[in-house]
């Protein structure tokens, strides 16, 4: 098997992105061979336990509070509503549940110990149990651990110099934090980012770059591609070609190769034929539901039709990293400490996001 390398540079990742296709796809799948059943795919269930009414300015995200976008906001979810979900989530595939919170960051209080007892409910399903919550210190992540959470989702979402055209109340050096913060306790990382935001091929791979050098490297890794929601500010982004997303997943398989990459949103503007050269490529998980957060996602039926047609199977739970132990039946160490961490807000002014919310404060006036 091949060493895994930290030491990646981005000339080096720009490389292997822009090799003759049929290159870097042979190079893509040896290596996915070597390390994963290349049969086989996880799938995976996100649920929004909190939407809409976020904070943030995220310029891709419908969630955000300032942008006018027509989805429906919900606050957070019963204990009762989530193990449904998940139960009806396990009973169509699903080895894997990733909750997500429209929050700039993880608050303790009642809230946050609801979402514990979430984690808590889908642990005892025999299910892997990703949260996605903002930015956490790391007590709340130690907390979140010994509740029994498997992997804890947290983006980069692109490189650190595109960030600050993407989003301008959180920094990138916050989201690396919170990645070191989840390091230090037993939950795997997953982190990942999006294509086709009007980013260049260089930061992608400096997104890359920032993923690859994490010693280790994050457990998972989703590739998403925008789903340019009206009323964002990235409304008007054309959507990604199929081969932009088949070199970003072979580039991360490439540069990464134990990890589970994740073809995540952007799916229902891919033909089955182009998910195909995304898993020869190295994907191995995709997301489950007509909804992906607040966008939207193959029907179920449509994805087992493809694993059908693919001679694809799904993964079970814990196949690439055994359960985090937990200390759960046990009385907490980590109590509630109430922290008030100074995440920064660098505040810069980015046009488009401004503009969006210009024409959502106009269309409210209306
Ligand atoms: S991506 Fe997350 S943090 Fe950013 S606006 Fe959307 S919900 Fe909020």
């Amino acid at each position: 098997m091949s060493e895994t390398r930290h030491n990646w540079t981005k000339e080096e990742i720009l490389d292997i992105y822009n090799k003759p296709l049929m290159d870097l796809l042979y190079e893509a799948a040896t290596l996915h061979r070597e390390y994963h059943d290349p049969n086989t795919v996880q799938v995976s269930t996100l649920l929004s336990i909190k939407t809409g009414g976020c904070p943030e300015d995220c310029g891709y995200c419908p969630q955000a509070a300032r942008y006018h976008t027509d989805i429906d906001g919900n606050d957070l979810m019963s204990v009762q509503q989530v193990k449904a979900q998940a139960l009806r989530a396990k009973a169509s595939g699903s080895s894997r549940v990733c909750m997500g919170a429209a929050w700039r960051n993880v608050k303790d209080g009642p809230e946050f110990d609801q979402v514990l007892e979430m984690v808590r409910t889908i642990n005892k399903l025999d299910m892997e149990v990703c949260c996605t919550l903002g930015m956490v210190t790391e007590n709340q992540a130690k907390r979140l651990a010994e509740a029994g959470l498997y992997a804890y989702n947290h983006n980069l979402d692109t490189s650190e110099e595109y960030y600050k055209e993407v989003i301008s109340t959180r920094g990138y050096e916050d989201r690396l934090q919170t990645i070191q913060n989840v390091r230090k306790t037993n939950v795997t990382v997953c982190s990942g980012g999006i294509i086709g935001m009007g980013e260049t091929v260089a930061d992608r791979a400096g997104m890359l770059v920032a993923l690859a050098t994490l010693d280790p490297q994050p457990e998972s890794v989703p590739i998403n591609a925008l789903v340019a929601v009206d009323g964002t500010p990235m409304e008007d982004q054309q959507p990604v070609e199929i081969w932009e997303m088949i070199r970003m997943v072979a580039t991360t398989r490439i540069v990464m190769p134990k990890t589970q990459v994740r073809l995540s949103a952007g799916r229902t503007q891919m033909s089955s034929e182009g998910q195909a050269m995304c898993f020869f490529a190295g994907a191995n998980s995709i997301f489950a539901g007509d909804k992906l957060l607040t966008t939207p996602n193959p029907d179920v039926n449509e994805d087992m039709k493809m694993f059908n047609q693919l001679g694809l199977k799904t993964q079970k739970a814990f196949v690439k990293a055994p359960q985090p132990e937990t200390i759960e039946a046990q009385d907490s160490n980590f109590a509630a400490l109430g922290e008030k961490p100074k995440w920064t807000r660098p505040g810069h002014k980015i046009e488009r996001n401004e503009n969006a919310k210009l024409k959502s404060n106009l269309v409210a006036e209306d």
